[in-house]
């Protein structure tokens, strides 16, 4: 290709042109914030502020389109520990400790500026100041975008292939459908997540624990919190995250932010001990969103979608940093199959499905269950639920299912893999063996 053009210069879309540097002569991102000024918080991206954790499946894919990526992280003051030093709560209940590769805790705002320096340094990638406006086309193909500056001035930067990186409010559905083409379909799955992230002081080095995540059935961890997060980040800070549900906005003053984690378990109580360094962050996250472009018959050919701007999540399952790297990877592998950029991307899209698919039967899916319970079903139904119901129960301090349903929800596996009979029998013996005894994870008594 001569020219790829990138819409939207965030994770998802600098990891998109980093790939693009392999097929492309020039890649231009076109950006609206002036994120070259290395300003900390940015509109473009309101979430910026709120604590991201950064999965083992984005962790891999960072470092292979970036290698030496978590060493320069940490030479950036991200934090690299030993998976022994995270901890999993599900209620009151800690899961047994995975082991594995060490986990990397940073801000998402550390995060994105050494994913844009890395993809910057390969020399082709340029980024354009401006906001998209619109596609413009050459018979059913995407030949261009149109362009506006803060100025107001426009220009048309001509294209070979497109890809749309605008992540959830992205435009590109309207513009299709004022150009005469069916948009995607959009299915959403309500959430009703309000996420309250504080940021404060922190002894240097590295904490006995540099992570800390905790998911309450059904909202009903103390005084109703839904999902809480602690993670040791850069410039020897903490970042905590409290998060309720529906009208819930838990810790919304400094006090009450401190009182709440003081009734939570380590590293919460040691974590909210230093000075708060910033505001309280304030997010509602009101359902997972996903475009189906992959239904679509009929698509203009030179377009296709990455990121946040084909599904968003239900964020206590931290998938979208690593859904943006596994559709960047999706894309390489879809160009260097050589496809007939000419034609439809089907291809593409359905090639991404399988990763949208993947993230969205967990987080989507779990909002499916909490929300909208489904019905007894057919025996099959419920036989496939109740083992479920087993595989995660035993994965709180079986290490050989803990290690699989780990796998899962760090993206590293598809959920399918716990479809296998061996590892529900596993679960099912596990659960039953004498003296096991344990509390049914999914239905503690709440602690009010
Ligand atoms: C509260 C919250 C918590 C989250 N926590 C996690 C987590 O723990 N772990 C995780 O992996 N993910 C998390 N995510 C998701 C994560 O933030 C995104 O998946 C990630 O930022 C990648 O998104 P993206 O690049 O597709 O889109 P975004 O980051 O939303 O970026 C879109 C970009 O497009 C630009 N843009 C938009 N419109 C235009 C236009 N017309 N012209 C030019 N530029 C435009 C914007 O300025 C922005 O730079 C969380 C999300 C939320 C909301």
């Amino acid at each position: 290709m001569g020219t790829a053009v990138v819409l939207g210069g965030s994770i998802a879309g600098l990891l998109a042109a980093r790939v693009l540097c392999e097929h492309a002569q020039t890649v231009v991102v076109v950006e609206r914030d002036d994120v070259e000024t290395g300003a900390a918080r940015r509109s473009g991206v309101p979430q910026s502020g709120q604590i991201h954790n950064l999965l083992a499946a984005g962790r891999v894919q960072l470092e292979r389109w970036f290698p030496g990526f978590m060493a320069e992280a940490e030479a950036a003051g991200g934090v690299l520990s030993d998976l022994s030093r995270t901890a999993r709560y599900q209620n009151d209940t800690r899961l047994v400790a995975l082991r594995g590769q060490r986990q990397l805790t940073a801000s998402r705002e550390l995060l994105e500026a050494l994913i844009r320096r890395r993809a910057l340094a390969a020399g082709q990638v340029r980024i354009v100041l401006a906001r998209a406006r619109g596609l413009e086309f050459a018979g059913s193909a995407v030949c261009g975008v149109r362009v506006e500056d803060a100025e107001g001035r426009s220009e048309t930067i001509a294209a070979d292939l497109v890809v749309d990186a605008m992540g959830r409010h992205s435009q590109t559905a309207g513009w299709l459908a004022a150009e005469g083409w069916c948009p995607p379909r959009v299915e959403r799955v309500y959430s009703g997540v309000n996420y309250v992230t504080g940021v404060f002081s922190r002894a240097s080095g590295v904490p006995d624990l540099g992570l800390a995540l905790i998911r309450y059935s059904q909202g009903a961890g103390p005084e109703d919190l839904y999902a809480a997060a602690a993670s040791a980040i850069e410039d020897n800070r903490w970042m905590v995250l409290l998060a309720g549900l529906e009208d819930h906005w838990p810790g919304r003053t400094e006090d009450e932010f401190r009182r709440l984690c003081a009734l939570l378990p380590a590293p919460f109580p040691e974590a909210v001990q230093g000075e708060m360094e910033a505001p309280i962050a304030t997010y509602r996250m009101r359902d997972n969103q996903r475009r189906r472009y992959d239904e679509l018959a009929h698509l203009p050919a030179r377009l296709v979608a990455v990121g946040d701007a084909v599904a968003s999540f239900n964020p206590t399952w931290g998938q979208g940093i690593s859904s943006a790297a596994l559709h960047a990877s999706t894309l390489s592998y879809w160009l260097c199959d050589q496809p007939d950029l000419g034609r439809m991307p089907v291809e593409f899209f359905a090639l991404q499905r399988v990763v949208v698919d993947a993230a969205w039967e967990m987080s989507a899916g779990a909002d499916l269950e909490r929300t909208a319970p489904s019905g007894p079903g057919t025996v099959w139904a419920r036989m496939r639920r109740w083992l479920r119901s087993q595989i995660m129960l035993a994965a709180i301090d079986d290490p050989g299912v803990a290690r699989r349903v780990g796998a899962v929800t760090a993206m590293m596996a598809h959920p399918d893999t716990l479809n296998e009979p061996s590892l529900a029998l596993r679960a099912v013996l596990v659960n039953h063996r004498p003296g096991a005894g344990r509390p049914d994870a999914s239905a503690r008594v709440p602690r009010r």
